[in-house]
């Protein structure tokens, strides 16, 4: 019998009842907006922030609107100008170019090795290109964050992460988002927390949260945010800081401080689950394992292989024979881009050198969400149906 997968790559589980019932709260309040606040309540928005930041370990945590809206307010928290270059990654998803194009800054892109992380000797290359990095986490994978600080460091390359698949990984114990100067997560659906729609940037530099404060839209009432730089701070800052709407509002906030409560628990489902796909994977003739290195606490909540040097034909049946039997196998290096999927030639507002060594890896991933929703037998059984699939096209030759 031919094994056949049926659950839905795109359904999360549901919200926690407590995240409900504090919705349904702030609902009958009538009071949403974050500044709504009576008398000196924190309020939702703010009890986010401060819970975030401790989570992170960061001193300072502000609550947005969206992943791409915490990392444009980053680059402009720093003073990103229009026309300056900004290095960022070549594999990675269309809002983080697009946080840099929205500045009118230019991206520069860097390659990407077999673990899926930026390529630390490109990178090296083009360090005097540019001030900023804009380092993605991409698809959950941690480059070696000490060499990559060291080599930032030493060419005064200032560096924000976009953690917007690393909510709760680390690097040999560090939370991702704390390495550089500013962290940016997302509560998108598809993230590790889930407000529909939802932004968190962390840092602990007083002038750069100052800035990113009334950048995300604090109007003169600041004071009232979660995670507040000293006054003095604030001085110079208010005069010469735009106000860029994009605040959270008290609903989303109430959504996720229960699933950041779990978050860890969430997490460890995660990697049951990756590791069960994984190790159904392994030792499959011509696809190839992506290894996570030992200093990484990762958090599984999509898998990548590769199928290295595969026609585009070949890669193409792999993927239709898993869809026939309910595998929803992405495939990042098609030319066009698709969904979620993009290359960065895709990106023409931001042309770049084509880059031999890191196309060939691009060509090659095949991307699989993991929902909490699947059971560990799920992904077996998911495992399963890959590795034949793989293993007859790739025995048919
Ligand atoms: C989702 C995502 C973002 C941005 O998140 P939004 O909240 O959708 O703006 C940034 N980077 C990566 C790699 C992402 O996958």
């Amino acid at each position: 019998m031919t094994e056949r997968f049926t659950g839905n790559f795109t359904q999360q589980e549901p919200i926690p009842d407590e995240g409900i019932a504090a919705a349904l709260e702030v609902m009958k309040s009538g009071r949403l907006h974050r500044y709504n606040l009576v008398g000196d309540e924190v309020g939702e928005t703010g009890m986010l922030e401060r819970e975030f930041a401790a989570y992170t370990g960061a001193k300072y945590a502000l609550a947005v609107a969206s992943g791409g809206y915490a990392m444009a307010t980053a680059l402009r928290a720093i003073g990103v100008k229009p026309g300056e270059k900004v290095l960022t990654n070549a594999f990675t998803l269309a809002p983080v170019p697009g946080a840099i194009a929205s500045m009118g800054a230019v991206p520069v892109f860097v390659g990407v090795t077999e673990g899926l992380t930026i390529d630390l000797e490109d990178l090296e290359a083009k360090l005097g290109q540019a001030q900023v990095l804009m380092l993605s986490h991409m698809r959950g994978h941690l480059c070696d964050m000490d060499r990559l600080m060291a080599l930032c460091n030493d060419a005064g390359v200032t560096v924000i992460e976009d953690c917007a698949h690393t909510m709760g990984a680390a690097w040999r114990g560090v939370p991702s988002g704390r390495h550089g100067l500013i962290g940016c997560y997302s509560t998108q659906t598809y993230k590790h927390m889930n407000s529909g729609e939802g932004g968190l940037f962390v840092t602990d530099d007083d002038e750069v949260m100052a800035r990113a404060t009334i950048l995300s839209g604090s109007y003169m009432l600041y004071g009232r945010n979660g995670t507040v730089p000293p006054a003095e701070v604030f001085e110079e800052v208010k005069y010469h800081t735009p106000n860029v709407s994009g605040r959270m509002d008290h609903l989303r906030a109430a959504i996720l401080r229960p699933q950041l409560a779990r978050l860890d628990a969430q997490c460890a489902a995660w990697n049951a689950r990756y590791q069960a796909v994984e190790a159904g994977l392994r030792d499959t003739g011509g696809l190839t394992i992506v290894e996570r290195p030992e200093e990484e606490t990762y958090v599984g909540s999509s898998i990548q292989f590769l199928l290295l040097d595969w026609s585009e034909a070949k890669i193409d049946e792999v993927v239709s024979r898993c869809k026939a039997r309910g595998v929803e196998l992405k495939w990042f290096g098609g030319a066009e881009p698709a969904g979620f999927t993009s290359r960065y030639d895709s990106w023409r507002y931001a042309p770049s050198e084509r880059m031999p060594k890191s196309d060939r890896i691009l060509k090659g991933i095949l991307d699989m969400r993991l929902p909490l929703t699947f059971s560990v037998e799920d992904c077996a059984l998911i495992a399963r149906i890959i590795r034949a699939e793989v293993s007859a096209v790739y025995q048919a030759g």
